[in-house]
């Protein structure tokens, strides 16, 4: 810890506090910057428990930063690997109408991933499907060959490297619990002592409204944490799934929709679902934070968000406490998966904001307030994004806080 205050603080050490860390250090090197991270190592929430999916486009609105950021981030990311030596695999992914009802939504999803610039998009027939993947049973798909995986977690490892080489801090350990300002400075006070610092940047996540909320600029929104659970296919089944296989998500909600998913490590997932979680870092079914969930509770939007959406919420419980349920989904996209070819895997928590109306937010949310930046919202494909938003916030950081050299 230093004794003089830092320029920039960023609090999380996520894969977007790192990127905006290492983004701040590149454009100015003479500017002081430390991470702040609570835990022991960097990664270790929505970073190291995702699908690692290099998305490549294809679902958001054309114009959002959703849409802008993905598109422009795969390249930067897929240039940053190679320059790291760190592997990715282009497999490619299939989005699959499995019913005639969901044909009109895939024609849409084709339409908006054409307008948002990603390339090689095909609408494609069974045959061509067949030969895709093979074991995959749609009526019409669409086919996203740049689409890719990747270990986001080793990308994180290499943004510290190059962070440490510039001559930033990467502190881990430390909680930010409180914020103080102090002769136009911000105090962090983290359960190690205190960090001074002129700037703050919030990529703390699922706690980013908390951490909003302690420099007094309580958001409009609430982070709601929704566990996402995985199951592995066994080792023998693998050659089932030879890339990503997606289904047409439902339009009511930002998630995906129970999908498989390679890994870079050889295996598949299935999943992940979406259920409300009662702690922010609720990684178990059981998992239970009281002073969080009442948070929830007292949140009108949470209130409002149920009422629209409780259906959906129930299903999501059912699914994922009854495995043949979940198993069902799955066949729906490759009809010879069994129950016996799925173990249970892992889980992430999505740090999902949502709004006093009980909106989920759709796009990524960056807020600015005096003397800070707050990344309120930046669910996925914000991990395929990480460089180009971490250098959308250096631009943020170069105005609002007049960095120089
Ligand atoms: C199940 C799941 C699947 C996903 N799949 C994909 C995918 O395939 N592709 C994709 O692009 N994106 C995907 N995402 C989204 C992606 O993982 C996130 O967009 C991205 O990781 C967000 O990074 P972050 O740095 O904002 O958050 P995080 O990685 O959660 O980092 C925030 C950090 O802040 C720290 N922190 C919190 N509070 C404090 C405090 N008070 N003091 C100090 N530190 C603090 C936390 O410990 C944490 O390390 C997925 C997410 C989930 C959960």
């Amino acid at each position: 810890m230093t004794s003089s205050p830092y320029d920039v603080v960023v609090i999380g050490g996520g894969i977007i506090g790192l990127s905006s860390a290492l983004h701040i250090i590149q454009r100015f090197p003479k500017t002081s910057v430390a991470v702040l991270e609570k835990e022991s190592q960097i990664g270790l929430h929505q970073t190291g428990h995702n699908s690692g999916v290099i998305h490549s486009g294809i679902y958001y609105r054309p114009g959002s930063q959703k849409a802008r950021f993905c598109v422009s981030g795969v390249e930067d990311l897929k240039r940053y690997c190679r320059e790291k030596g760190i592997e990715y695999d282009e497999c490619g992914k299939v989005i699959m109408a499995t019913d005639e009802s969901e044909i009109p939504r895939l024609e849409e999803l084709y339409r908006r991933g054409t307008d948002n610039g990603v390339p090689g998009l095909e609408l494609i027939g069974p045959e061509r499907l067949k030969e895709i993947e093979p074991h995959a049973r749609g009526i019409k798909a669409l086919y996203a060959p740049k689409t890719a995986i990747v270990d986001f977690q080793r990308v994180a490892v290499a943004y510290v490297e190059d962070i440490q080489e510039g001559g930033g801090d990467i502190l881990t350990g430390q909680k930010v619990q409180r914020i103080a300002r102090s002769n136009g400075k911000l105090v962090l006070e983290t359960n190690q002592g205190s960090v001074v610092s002129r700037h703050l940047i919030n990529c703390a996540g699922l706690y980013a409204d908390k951490v909003a909320r302690m420099m007094g600029v309580p958001p409009n929104v609430r982070i709601l944490p929704f566990r996402g659970e995985y199951y592995v296919l066994r080792p023998q089944s693998r050659e089932l799934v030879k890339g990503l296989l997606y289904p047409v998500p439902d339009p009511r909600f930002p998630f995906l929709g129970v999908h498989y998913t390679k890994r870079v490590n050889g295996e598949v997932e299935a999943g992940p679902n979406a259920v409300l979680a009662w702690a922010r870092e609720g990684y178990k079914k059981t998992a239970i934070n009281i002073p969080e969930a009442l948070g929830n509770l007292a949140f009108m939007g949470f209130w409002r968000m149920a009422r629209r959406t409780w259906r959906m919420g129930l299903a999501e419980m059912h699914r994922s406490v009854v495995k043949s349920v979940f198993v069902k989904d799955l066949q729906k996209l490759v009809p010879e998966i069994r129950s016996e070819d799925l173990v249970r895997g892992g889980a992430g928590v999505r740090a999902q904001a949502v709004d006093r109306q009980g909106a989920l937010l759709d796009d990524f949310s960056i807020e600015e307030s005096q003397g800070a930046i707050h990344v309120l919202n930046a669910p996925s494909p914000g991990a395929t994004s990480s460089l180009s938003i971490g250098r959308h916030i250096a631009d943020l950081a170069a105005r609002s806080f007049r960095l120089e050299g």
